[in-house]
């Protein structure tokens, strides 16, 4: 990620922690300029209750996001989704996808549920 907009990101993700979880229209305008129509796009994820974290007892977990048509496997540095590939890996186009803007805006909401799961649950999730 280019390290000014990884610097600006993560400012406007601690101005949501700081104003209680709210999207303030300022920092609604931060993001939509950083990450164009991405940021509503995540935002909606939010709202549509699409990301949960599935966490084991032993401390591991990952983001699952439901798409329009599959569920994601997504940690904040990576994700399963064909975006990430083209857009951030290879074509370096964006900094993250969706599905990852939504994990980090979600945590910065603090409106991410926990589900927990076994660690045979967390492997079959990465070998599937
Ligand atoms: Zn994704």
């Amino acid at each position: 990620m280019n390290p000014i907009v990884s610097l600006t990101a993560n400012e406007l993700f601690a101005q949501i922690k700081q104003n209680n979880g709210q999207i303030s229209d300022s920092i609604l305008f931060g993001l939509t300029f950083i990450f164009k129509k991405v940021a509503q796009e995540a935002i909606s994820l939010l709202e549509e209750n699409r990301i949960v974290f599935l966490k084991t007892s032993s401390g591991r977990g990952y983001y699952r996001v439901e798409g329009k048509n599959e569920a994601y496997l997504c940690y904040p540095h990576y994700c399963s989704c064909l975006s990430f590939m083209y857009s951030v890996v290879l074509h370096l186009e964006s900094c993250m996808c969706k599905h990852q803007l939504a994990i980090h805006i979600g945590e910065a909401m603090g409106c991410i549920p926990t589900q927990d799961i076994t660690d045979n649950e967390y492997e079959d999730a990465l070998t599937a």
